[in-house]
């Protein structure tokens, strides 16, 4: 990437916060004293060093979501791992319950999780949201049966930032019995998680969207919450997830929820000045149109169709004029099948599928400046009006 990108995708992934390359380095051979690395299952000094880092970061993660114990939280190898790991291990931790429910607006973590388990016998009911992208309470009440194993709604969506009631929805699956995934990788470091306050039984994490490095992440687990493991070896992470740690990665998460807990109401009071700014240029413009919740929504995000303009066209033409902002969601705007397809997340919102294909997602951090969001401003509008001389279909 050239160094004078502004870079405005940081729901994709976000730069890595010198802190934490700092923190990070001993532990990939950069020790200033010349110590060996460890493995933290030895038992020697060096395995003893890399145990005290890991659970050092352990500490750090559960303070950052609120957890009561260290312990509950499980290190894992990114947002993709924590989500599957809690799908299937809730699913398989009591057979006799064959039923999922999910909203219609999960990352394909938890999408394609459940749909591994229907594919083998579960029932699966995907709920619906509104415009907005809110998953109803009421509705989601509706759907929780005696049979129902678990039952997953994300903290705030990748897409649109639409950010859902989970207080209420938690209470609810509490009520009926049934154990509740949410996925926050987009809502940590952005909101405020408190897992005391909010009876969630599993929560996942991944550090690469909180400054840290990409390839590593957590998953909250409650005491008392039955979980079977989905990989098998050396018993690592209380049987949960074995393999040896990737300490370095892990040192870095720790550094990055630190941190992340720290400047939390700094960052978003910044973010959400610059996504105000972001909202009221953007749809200024004729033909540009806000998706996900107007003020229920991630302090970073704003995600907007351009009528008559391909996105895909319009990331590219950005991108030349030195602005990296997303098309749909990164995981499937690129490299996928589904990349040429219309997001499910705004088909269930309602889009249609030519509002579907012409979104942007555009997505500020703490580093983005007043600056930056000024220039991508103009370069927008001379991109979508060009675009759009070429568009033989864009009548204004
Ligand atoms: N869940 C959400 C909401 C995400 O945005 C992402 C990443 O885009 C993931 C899960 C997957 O996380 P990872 O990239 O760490 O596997």
């Amino acid at each position: 990437m050239q160094n004078d990108v502004v870079y405005l995708d940081h729901a994709a992934t976000t730069p890595l916060d010198e802190r934490v390359l700092e923190a990070m380095l001993p532990h990939l051979g950069g020790a200033p004293d010349g110590r060996p690395r460890g493995n933290p299952s030895s038992l020697h000094s060096a395995g003893a060093a890399a145990r005290e880092a890991v659970e050092e970061a352990r500490a750090s993660v559960a303070r950052l979501v609120g957890a009561n114990e260290p312990g509950e939280i499980l290190f894992t190898a990114g947002g993709t791992e924590s989500d599957n790991l809690a799908v299937l291990g809730l699913a398989a931790s009591d057979p006799s319950r064959k039923h999922v429910v999910i909203s219609a607006v999960e990352h394909p973590a938890v999408r394609e999780a459940a749909g591994h388990l229907e594919a083998t016998g579960y029932e699966v009911t995907r709920i619906g949201v509104d415009a907005g992208g809110l998953v109803s309470p009421a509705r989601f009440a509706g759907t929780l049966r005696p049979d129902t194993a678990l039952a997953a709604v994300m903290w705030a969506n990748n897409e649109v930032g639409t950010v859902q009631p989970i207080e209420e929805i938690a209470e609810l699956c509490r009520e009926a019995g049934v154990p509740l995934h949410v996925d926050a990788v987009q809502a940590a470091g952005r909101l405020p998680i408190d897992v005391s306050r909010v009876p969630v039984s599993t929560l996942a994490l991944s550090a690469h969207k909180l400054h840290g490095p990409q390839g590593v992440g957590a998953l909250y687990v409650r005491g008392g919450v039955e979980l079977e493991p989905v990989l098998f070896g050396g018993g690592q992470e209380r049987g949960l997830r074995s393999g040896t740690e990737n300490v370095a990665g892990i040192v870095g998460l720790g550094a990055a929820s630190r941190l992340a807990f720290e400047e939390l109401e700094e960052r978003t009071r910044h973010e959400e000045a610059l996504r105000e700014a972001l909202i009221s240029g953007a749809t200024g413009l004729p033909g540009v149109r806000l998706n996900g919740h107007r003020e229920k929504r991630l302090s970073n995000n704003i995600h907007v169709s351009v009528e008559g303009v391909e996105a895909e066209s319009l990331v590219l033409f950005l991108d030349a004029l030195g602005y990296a902002v997303g098309s749909g969601s990164a995981c499937a705007s690129r490299g996928t099948p589904a990349g040429h397809k219309a997001s499910p997340v705004l088909l269930a919102m309602g889009r249609t599928q030519e509002e579907a294909i012409s979104s942007v997602r555009i997505t500020v951090g703490k580093d983005t400046t007043r600056a930056g969001i000024d220039g991508f401003l103009e370069a927008f509008a001379a991109a979508v009006s060009q675009l759009r001389e070429l568009s033989p279909l864009y009548t204004s």
